[in-house]
């Protein structure tokens, strides 16, 4: 299933063009604009990202040739402080993607009220093809390229899809080399022996975990009452299927790339993980029933909590979902004309930039310790998550109910609301 493109079409006008991730930000933030009724000009400022940047660059493989890739760097808003966002690595990554994960990182630090603006990129590379030190090569280069565009007071880099801590601690080490000094606020999601945090590599799938809870609970449901399927098995829907699965939820169904795995009784989700970390996919483990990808997120389950990629729920398959609540653990999961489906079939989604923001919240609190060269406890940042994504929700909650919308427009009319202030009081240059 490909990543970036669903069958939908936009309500721009063509009725043949697939449906872009771009897309989808651009009409979910129109939508909130005529609710919000912003001044024109300030629409169309927020409505624009600040810059953007293409790369092409040569990488020197194993064999001793050199191959060309593309990589980019989205800064889509800096009105209330430096960019923040993930750098990920996969085939169909374009700019137009790029575009709209920098669009919603800057309404998911919104929404959570943390400093910064919106940012995002990527290299166009299908990381399986390529060895470690090819790996290491790319991000290496990919970081020289945009190293003038990024800084611990422009724009603070994460792991997103296909980067993890290793290629954090190359992109921290290379724009080090380059200043001549090190640098640990230059990047997020780091190890923590060069400046990483206690609890960041968990912390999307925590606050994911949190989000469940808080749904479940104004449904009357708690969390060890609760049946999940989840899709994805990396950083995101990995740790959340651990976390909820100690938590006493029953993890009834799991699925990445390779396929899905199904167990009405429960996973054993620990030995789940230890296939995926041995094979790479969950279906590397053999106790459960094999069924699709697409299969698992319509299995009869309280909560569908898809962690993987984009437009993964569509108008397709948005009216065979069977559960109460759906978390977006991945960015862009669901298509503008599922969330018609889902909202009008009574299932209450809880937005990516809500439902992930775990993640930028505690690369906010990396980027702190690190300017401060003064380190909290795991303890002391899960309660910090917690307040903060408990305060999110809630006042999520409130706009909910308040204006009588869903969620996702919720959480896009406080996030847009913030920013537009902030636009406001600045003032337009010059
Ligand atoms: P990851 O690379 O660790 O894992 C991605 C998982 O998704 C893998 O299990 C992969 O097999 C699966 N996958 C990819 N394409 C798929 C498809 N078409 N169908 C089914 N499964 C597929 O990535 P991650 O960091 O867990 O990110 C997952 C999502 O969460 C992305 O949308 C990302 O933008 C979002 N996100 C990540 C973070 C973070 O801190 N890592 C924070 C916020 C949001």
């Amino acid at each position: 299933m490909p990543g970036s493109v669903s069958t939908e079409v936009t309500n721009e006008g063509s009725s043949s063009r697939p449906i872009s991730i771009y897309d989808v930000a651009l009409q979910q933030y129109d939508d909130v604009v005529n609710r919000l009724q912003l001044p024109a000009d300030i629409a169309a400022i927020l409505r624009a990202p600040k810059r953007e940047l293409v790369v092409h660059f040569p990488v020197r493989m194993d064999d001793g040739t050199h191959r060309m890739f593309t990589g980019y760097r989205v800064h889509h808003s800096l009105v209330r402080g430096p960019a923040k966002g993930g750098i990920r690595y996969a085939p169909d990554v374009d700019l137009d993607e790029i575009r709209a994960l920098a669009m919603w990182m800057t309404w998911k630090c919104a929404v959570v009220g943390i400093p910064f603006g919106g940012a995002k990129g990527g290299v166009s590379c299908d990381p399986r093809e390529l060895s470690l030190s090819e790996l290491e090569q790319l991000t290496r280069r990919y970081t020289a390229e945009i190293a003038f565009f990024i800084g611990p007071d422009r724009d603070i880099p994460a792991p997103d899809m296909n980067t993890n801590p290793q290629v954090m601690a190359w992109v921290m080490d290379t724009y080090s080399m380059l200043a001549g000094h090190s640098v640990p606020a230059a990047v997020t999601g780091k190890p923590l022996s060069i400046g990483g945090s206690e609890g960041r590599v968990e912390a999307t799938g925590r606050g994911v975990m949190y989000m469940t809870e808080l749904t479940l609970q104004s449904l009357g449901i708690s969390l060890d009452m609760a049946t999940v399927a989840i899709q994805g098995s990396g950083n995101v829907g990995g740790t959340a299927a651990k976390l909820l699965h100690a938590a006493g939820c029953k993890v009834v169904g799991m699925a990445d790339s390779d396929g899905g795995i199904y167990q009405a009784a429960g996973l054993d989700v620990p030995a789940v993980l230890a296939a995926v970390a041995e094979h790479r996919t969950v279906i590397g483990y053999q106790g459960a029933e094999r069924i699709s990808n697409d299969a698992v997120l319509t299995l009869p389950v309280d909560v569908v909590i898809p962690a993987a990629t984009q437009n993964q729920i569509t108008g397709m398959n948005a009216g065979r979902i069977q559960a109460k609540v759906v978390v977006e653990g991945a960015n862009g999961p669901t298509t503008p004309q599922a969330d018609v489906i889902l909202r009008e079939r009574g299932i209450i989604v809880v937005p990516d930039i809500l439902a992930n923001a775990g993640g930028v919240t505690v690369s906010y609190f990396e980027w702190v310790q690190d300017l401060q060269s003064f380190f909290w406890s795991e303890a002391e940042i899960n309660q910090r998550l917690h307040t903060v994504l408990t305060k999110a929700y809630a006042e999520v909650a409130a706009v909910a109910t308040r204006e009588q919308v869903d969620l996702r427009m919720a959480a896009y009319m406080l996030a847009v609301r913030r920013v537009a202030e902030g636009y406001l009081v600045r003032g337009i240059y010059p």
